[in-house]
């Protein structure tokens, strides 16, 4: 009972001590609000997660491009669904010719890339396809022809082509798709963009 009473105490103190604080820091308020201003910059970026375990042959090259998109915007980044987690983003191989779902695909929506092994065939740098197809995922449509500098400039540029770094213009509008603006508001397209002949 007197150990209650002591611990009763103790608590009504510690409330009282919190009370107290509470009234003051209301004059330091400044040094609270200094991190929310400072929030927007370090916004939570949104985290779209893929599953490639159906491409287990492109895993290196998918894994490649991924980190191309992570390393080039800041609004979105890609992340490897744990086993048994749903992903947004489905990476199977196919026979065919690559092919996405157009996006910007979002938190519990569905997107498909096909990595379609006639481009790799053909000579096609299998890393740029990677990042091109999630470039689709992103909600980037396809701008062919196009130079090798150009992401989605896709085969346009030819099998030579290396590049599977977006450029400025392509890195904002995905930054936009995911930003706080009225794109970033826009609903996945949903439509299979194929990137054949
Ligand atoms: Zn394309």
């Amino acid at each position: 009972m007197l150990r209650r009473t002591s611990a009763c105490a103790l608590a009504a103190a510690a409330a009282a001590a919190l009370s107290l604080a509470g009234g003051l820091p209301a004059a330091s308020a400044s040094t609270t609000t200094a991190p929310a201003d400072a929030a927007p910059a370090a916004e939570a970026a949104t985290t779209i997660t893929y599953n490639a375990d159906q491409a287990t042959e492109y895993e290196a090259e998918i894994a490649a491009g991924v980190q191309v998109w992570n390393d080039s915007v800041a609004n979105v980044q890609i992340e490897e669904a744990a086993p048994g987690q749903r992903a947004e983003i489905t990476i199977i191989a196919t026979d065919g010719w690559p092919q996405a779902t157009l996006g910007p695909v979002r938190p519990g929506g569905s997107a498909r890339v096909e990595m379609g092994s006639q481009a790799v065939d053909e000579g096609h740098d299998v890393t740029r396809i990677a990042a091109h197809e999630l470039g689709h995922s992103l909600g980037l449509p396809d701008i062919k022809p196009g130079p090798c500098s150009s992401l989605m400039s896709g085969s346009t540029a030819g099998t030579s082509c290396t590049n599977a770094v977006p450029n400025s213009a392509e890195r904002s509008r995905v930054e936009q798709n995911y930003g706080t603006g009225a794109l970033g508001q826009v609903p996945a397209a949903g439509t299979m963009v194929v990137d054949g002949p």
